[in-house]
């Protein structure tokens, strides 16, 4: 009798213990490469292309225009309720009179909910223009993440910043990091600002640069690669998005201005020199603006010059990134 119990305890214990290694072994798999593929893949040329159709069909978006900002604010809400998220209006004062306010949407995270990762985009435009590239495309940008990402599970929250009035002076953006320093429950680790990712061209000389230094800063002369911006302390977080090209997004060529962007003034032109300033982690990605879209704030900045294989490229490295940067767990998701 004694023999046979010990027996049955052994299996019992035996038993136990795989049942606690596949439990631990299970909330250990955060992420495999093919759980990423699988989400990327679900970001097309199609989904940017109807996305951003819809963006500009509402016409400019200027943040000194009421009813332009308020129609822009309820269609991203809208957007952003159907796929299932509660979003939030942060005020960021006023200008000509009207009220300003970024929207935001979040996944909160499963183990470490108060460490923040951000990606954002500004709204608005310059007046009279559908700003098709500025910003449409970081908006179509952030939905597209937001709309894949929804209902996997990460470890740290997931923020999705649309920023109000960058165009009049980056606005928007200055009373979210005012807000970051206040809260001092949830740390911030950084911010993907996307700006400006639909023109691309093999044109050769289509691109320009403000300065062209050998080795150091030297843009290609065909404007056709996404320029990764990061002053020297987000050198990290520059590198995480660069591997993260190389591996799931190889074809897509990127200049990298990691770690030395914080020295030239073109490259804080955007929402990420914020970040900059107040020593948070901030890479900017962009197809350079002036320096390569003929169309940069004129009303010709129009649907129909998107490249939106380019676009949905750098979309899917995004969403690649903040897989690995937002420790998500894929082996969860529905
Ligand atoms: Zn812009």
């Amino acid at each position: 009798m004694l023999a046979k119990k010990t027996h049955w305890l052994l299996v019992t214990n035996t038993l136990l213990c795989f049942l606690l290694i596949c439990l631990c072994g299970c909330s250990t798999t955060r992420i495999s490469p093919a759980n990423v593929r699988e989400v990327i893949s679900r970001i097309t040329q199609k989904d940017c292309q109807g996305q951003l159709k819809k963006l500009v069909e509402l016409g400019p978006r200027f943040s000194g225009d009421a009813d332009q900002t308020e129609t822009t604010l309820s269609y991203l809400e809208n957007r952003l309720k159907t796929m299932g998220y509660t979003t939030y209006r942060e005020s960021a004062g006023q200008w000509l009179g009207v009220d300003q306010y970024n929207l935001m949407a979040e996944i909160r995270g499963s183990i470490s909910p108060e460490i923040v990762i951000e990606l954002g985009a500004h709204y608005d435009t310059v007046k009279n223009c559908v700003g098709a590239d500025d910003n449409g495309t970081g908006v179509v940008g952030v939905l597209e993440a937001a709309r894949v990402l929804k209902n996997a599970v990460p470890a740290k929250t997931v923020r999705f910043c649309f920023f109000a009035a960058e165009e009049i002076g980056i606005i928007g953006s200055r009373a979210h990091v005012d807000r970051i320093a206040e809260n001092k429950q949830t740390s911030v680790e950084g911010l993907i600002n996307l700006e400006m990712i639909g023109y691309s061209t093999n044109q050769p000389n289509s691109q320009n640069a403000p300065i062209r230094i050998p080795i150091l800063a030297s843009l290609p002369r065909e404007g056709n690669f996404i320029l990764v911006a990061g002053n020297f302390s987000s050198g990290d977080l520059g590198n995480r998005f660069e591997s993260n090209i190389r591996r799931f997004v190889p074809d897509l060529d990127f200049y990298s201005a990691n770690r030395i962007a914080g020295f030239f003034r073109d490259a804080a032109r955007s929402d990420h020199s914020n970040y900059w300033d107040s020593d948070i982690k901030s890479i900017m990605l962009t197809d350079t603006a002036n320096f390569r879209n003929p169309n940069y704030h004129q009303p010709s900045d129009t649907y129909d010059t998107i490249n939106f294989d380019f676009m949905s490229k750098v979309i899917q490295a995004t969403v690649a990134t903040m897989l690995e940067w937002g420790e998500f767990n894929l082996e969860h998701t529905p």
